[in-house]
């Protein structure tokens, strides 16, 4: 026998979140968790489901009806686009300008499926004249993924231009909006996009966990044409339709997997608060909020790493100044205001933070407060 550890109760400090995620959590965000679990094929918890499906439906801008949340997080998302949608053999056109494309290729690789890399400069946005040459030198390709807004450099793809590209190579997209939703403007129906997939825990302000998704016929009509079932059962999304409801509507729900229901409550609300607000009121208030961050880091003599015509409000990268102890710096934030910013990643680490204004975190108070403590602690 073991001897019963004795642990005492965890209780996390407040902490500002200012990273590139998880965000700042709504307070009827974190409410909503504790609210009484139901069981998952309960009739009002399905109710709520179908809500769930309606707001994603709005804060994607699609009537797809293939769309629901993926019960992991983001990265998840991104492997049940690929897993669904690519058999082994076809080719991938993977556009590659920070760490989030390079898993694109891997997942793509894992598949046993050719990725064709099309790499641009960390900090710059895909090139569309590079993914133009890409498709006309691979007329065997079927697929065309990118990452809308790369949150490890700060840089957003023209998404609209590539999906159109995509269509006039006869390729289906595949777009990674985990960092966009909420936060950007994004219109899937719109712009043409085939498969897209987020995350709850960036510009939706909702806990980690749940990666929303949501897939055109065209991506439903190739799913269903598989010649192999999809090789990972958990994600197989023919499997989940059935749970989330199907694309035919009336379907009876059958269970697949025990859903995280009190996480569903999270994004139910986090969904909720997104519509009240209005999608293009949401994607202004990350604009002006990056607007007074941008003056506040530039008065600290900081400079930013991506150009102003590619910048994601909501995820600012800047370059750290050269003698300046970055660690140090993250870990003073952090001990004497409680504040999280992030660090540079891949070929930025050490080289660059990332701050973050995600949902419920772009906000005045936020910014006040982080030029403040990092021109206290810089000083
Ligand atoms: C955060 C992020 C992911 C992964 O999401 P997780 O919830 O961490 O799994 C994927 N793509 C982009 C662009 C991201 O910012």
């Amino acid at each position: 026998m073991l001897t019963p550890p004795m642990i005492m109760p965890f209780f996390p400090p407040h902490r500002i979140l200012m990273g590139p995620g998880p965000s700042d959590i709504y307070p009827s965000v974190l409410a909503a968790l504790s609210k009484p679990t139901v069981g998952h094929l309960d009739p009002l918890f399905v109710g709520m489901m179908d809500e769930i499906k309606t707001l994603l439906q709005y804060a994607f801008q699609t009537k797809n009806s293939v769309t629901m949340a993926v019960s992991a997080p983001g990265s998840a998302g991104m492997e049940a686009c690929f897993v669904n949608l690519v058999e082994p053999g076809e080719t991938v056109i993977v556009c590659r300008n920070g760490v989030f494309g390079e898993r694109m290729r891997q997942n793509v690789e894992r598949l046993g499926a050719i990725a064709v890399l099309v790499d641009n400069t960390w900090g710059e946005p895909v090139n569309p004249q590079q993914v133009e040459d890409a498709l006309k030198a691979h007329p065997e390709a079927s697929f065309l993924a990118f990452v809308h807004a790369e949150t490890s450099t700060g840089a957003l793809s023209d998404a609209k231009m590539l999906c159109a590209l995509a269509k006039k190579y006869d390729c289906l997209s595949i777009v990674d909006a985990v960092t966009s939703l909420g936060g950007a403007e994004l219109r899937v129906d719109d712009w043409g996009i085939d498969a897209v997939y987020s995350g709850s825990q960036k510009c939706l302000s909702c806990v980690p966990g749940l990666s929303p998704l949501s897939f055109s016929d065209a991506a439903v009509a190739k799913l269903k044409a598989r010649k192999a079932p999809v090789q990972s059962w958990f994600l197989d999304q023919s499997l989940v339709m059935g749970y989330w409801g199907d694309a035919t509507g009336g379907a009876k729900r059958s269970y697949h997997h025990t859903a995280p229901v009190n996480t569903l409550y999270a994004l139910h609300e986090s969904l909720r608060l997104l519509a009240n607000e209005g999608l293009e009121n949401a994607w202004q208030r990350h604009s002006d909020m990056h607007q007074l961050l941008r003056h506040g880091l530039e008065s600290l003599g900081l400079e930013f790493v991506v150009d102003k015509a590619y910048r994601l409000p909501q995820l600012n990268t800047v370059h750290i100044p050269v003698g300046v102890d970055d660690a140090a710096v993250r870990k003073l934030l952090l001990a004497d205001y409680n504040l999280e910013i992030g660090a540079g990643l891949g070929v930025l680490a050490g080289k660059a933070w990332r701050v973050g204004l995600m949902g419920y975190g772009a906000r005045r108070e936020n910014i006040a407060l982080c030029v403040h403590a990092l021109a206290t602690v810089l000083r």
